[in-house]
């Protein structure tokens, strides 16, 4: 059984299984992630499946990665905004080569670009974030829904959010058929 093959197997058999088991088949064995003081609190989320995003206690801005200081106004009196964990698919790439170790198993795999559908920035923006999307490239699309689903580690502390594919939409954009 291919790598690929053997991936998709995993995920239909989670999803007919109705939980939520993902394998992104990435080895955490070789990856160490240390959290920081920006970081820490997301972190802490995330191990209770939860998807945070930074919100300013001054002017109401929420961001993604969650840098020490508002992007809207600098003030550092921040806030975390608890999301649905769920959001569309803005745009997305296939990577095929795997460039740290932890991902030789992983490729290929899709990175999406997410807009969250429950939390806009000042600008009324949707908030844009990065992720796997834990599906197979013929699975995806432009505009197609997804939720986090969220991996454990090697570390119990360390609980890494994924994507995945909620639904359909007819007419989504994909790259052209193979
Ligand atoms: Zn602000």
């Amino acid at each position: 059984m291919s790598t690929e093959t053997r991936r998709d197997f995993e995920i239909e058999s989670a999803r007919r299984a109705g939980k939520d088991r993902p394998s992104s088949r990435i080895d955490y064995s070789k990856l160490v992630i240390v959290p920081d003081p920006d970081t820490a609190e997301w972190w802490a989320g995330t191990h209770e499946h939860k998807y945070l995003v930074r919100q300013c206690a001054e002017c109401g801005h929420k961001w993604f990665p969650p840098l020490p200081a508002c992007s809207n106004c600098t003030s550092m009196k921040l806030d975390w905004f608890e999301t649905r964990g769920t959001g569309i698919i803005y745009g997305y790439a296939v990577v095929t080569q795997p460039i740290l170790a932890a991902f030789t198993a992983a490729v290929p795999y899709i990175i999406g670009l997410i807009d969250l559908d429950d939390c806009l920035d000042i600008r009324g923006v949707p908030v844009r974030v990065k992720g796997i999307v834990l599906n197979t490239e013929e699975e995806v699309g432009i505009g197609l829904p997804v939720r986090a689903v969220f991996e454990s580690t090697d570390d119990p502390n360390i609980v890494v959010p994924h994507w995945t594919v909620s639904g359909d939409r007819p007419g989504c954009w994909r790259f052209a058929e193979k």
